[in-house]
């Protein structure tokens, strides 16, 4: 069997950690195993952190600061993960290495007072190029054959979309040559940075937060996988967010559209992109937890959907915001185009729309990130007569089932539940696919809503 199999920030949190999912490696080494990585937890955080210090309050005594905990703590990775001296050594010359090039960059940023989406996703990709080795290394110390790659190396060539970047229609091809000789013929256990890719002339990109998901089901997909296994510290997928309400229960099997709706609309279990690439070839995606991997967890798949779960899941976008575009006696579809084009020249992720057509009143939900993006974007449209505002302290909550399409009354009930909890609601979207509705709330609002919906479908244990 071919498995692709993916470790996330919290399975590898640290020496310990990493040690034991390469021991759960090592246990499925028999099939053609390729690995992917994440940055240690919190790592991620605190390049962007580091980068935008740098930019704004520069000081060399903190790059040093900075540099000397990041070679700290993945030395102490080093320490646990890595049981052979010399391999222990030669993994530490590149953990030294790479940390110069990172603190030459973030010394380059102070003194340049200049931070681009270029630059960012240089630093960020440090988090992922430090665990690589190290996680390869702890392999090799355990007798597995192991070499360590970045995205770049593995072939996930890709747009310049600096951020939440695309990788490019030719991918597929020069993954597999680049990898499938090592799986193959060499029996070694290629170790990919995920999150990252390079650009044709060999910038640094990165996919989005949480894109080692997406390297992983990419790396499967065009190498024809059988399997792609995202371990991870929870379950599975579960009927929400434990954190959100702990008594969330484990969903054992669901549709790729049902995942796909989940982590569209926020669901941080899984990148919203990574299930485009294994749907088309219908490779099957196991979410597992390393600290209790004899569990099955959840598989995603291609299953005809029962109409037995309504709701099958809620998902939460805590932070987004509400750009409104009103007036009158235009021509809707004519501003609809422009406002459009001019969102997707700029980059901006549109999470919902909702229109109503008496008058121009059109309500897009978007990332709070991407908020003033989006106004600077929509500046003089129509020369300034149509009004655009804003609202910023929105949450989107979202319903999904396949059980919903053709089951009436689901609307509302989620909407009765959250009358009755004197929950107002700001913004409404179902799409004729049936399978979600999904609805925008004030911020302060969010959580409890999640866990009104989550009593009034019985979802939890
Ligand atoms: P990774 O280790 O791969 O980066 P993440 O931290 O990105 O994993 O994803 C796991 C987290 O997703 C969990 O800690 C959990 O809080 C959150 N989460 C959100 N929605 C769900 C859901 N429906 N089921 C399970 N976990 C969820
Ligand atoms: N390390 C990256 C992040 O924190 C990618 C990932 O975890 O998937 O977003
Ligand atoms: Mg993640």
């Amino acid at each position: 069997m071919r498995i692709v199999m993916k470790f996330g920030g919290t399975s590898v949190k640290d020496g310990e950690s990493i040690l034991h999912c390469a021991n759960l490696v090592k246990k499925f080494s028999e099939n053609e195993v390729v690995v992917v990585v994440s940055a240690m937890a919190g790592v991620t955080d605190s390049l962007i952190h580091a980068a935008q210090k740098c930019y704004s309050d520069p000081s060399p005594g903190f790059v040093k600061l900075f540099s000397a905990e990041m070679t700290k703590k993945h030395y102490e990775a080093i320490e646990e993960a890595v049981k052979n001296r010399d391999l222990k050594s030669k993994v530490m010359e590149v953990v030294d290495r790479l940390i110069d090039e990172l603190e030459k960059v973030l010394l380059g940023i102070s003194y340049l007072g200049e931070l681009t989406r270029r630059s960012e996703d240089y630093i960020v990709s440090f988090g992922e190029r430090l665990v690589a080795p190290i996680f390869s290394a702890s392999l090799l110390s355990l007798g597995v054959d192991s070499v360590a790659l970045t995205g770049g190396d593995a072939g996930i060539i890709t747009d310049r979309n600096f951020g939440r970047a695309k990788p490019l229609p030719k991918v597929y091809q020069v993954i597999k040559t680049r990898l499938d000789p090592l799986i193959r013929i060499k029996k070694t256990i290629p170790v990919v940075t995920g999150f990252i890719g390079i650009t044709d002339d060999g910038s640094i990109t990165t996919l989005g937060r949480g894109g080692s998901d997406l390297t992983a089901t990419l790396l499967a997909a065009a190498l024809d996988a059988d399997e792609v296994w995202l371990w991870k510290e929870v379950d599975g997928v579960m009927t929400t967010d434990p954190k959100i309400v702990p008594k969330a229960r484990l969903i054992p099997e669901i549709s790729y559209q049902e995942a796909m709706e989940l982590s569209h609309f926020g669901a941080k279990i899984l990148h919203p992109r990574a299930l485009e690439h294994v749907v088309k070839k219908k490779i099957p995606v196991r979410i597992k937890n390393t600290f209790n991997p004899d569990a099955p967890g959840t598989v995603i798949k291609d299953i005809a959907t029962s109409t037995k779960d309504i709701v099958k899941a809620l998902s939460l976008i805590e932070k987004a915001a509400i750009v409104n575009i009103s007036g009158a006696g235009f021509d809707f579809a004519e501003i609809m185009a422009e406002v459009f084009n001019r969102l997707s020249e700029a980059k901006v992720n549109v999470i919902m729309v909702s229109q109503s057509s008496s008058e121009l009143n059109l309500s897009i939900v978007v990332d709070y990130n991407d908020v003033n993006k989006a106004l600077k974007a929509l500046k003089h449209l129509n020369n300034g007569i149509v009004n655009v505002s804003e609202k910023k302290d929105i949450a989107v909550i979202s319903a999904v089932g396949a059980g919903m399409a053709g089951t009436p009354g689901v609307a509302g009930r989620i909407f009765s539940a959250l009358g009755r909890n004197k929950i107002n609601v700001i913004m409404i979207s179902q799409s004729c696919s049936e399978f979600n509705v999904s609805f925008a709330v004030a911020r302060k609002d969010c959580r409890k809503a999640v866990e009104v919906i989550h009593e009034e479908f019985n979802l939890g244990g």
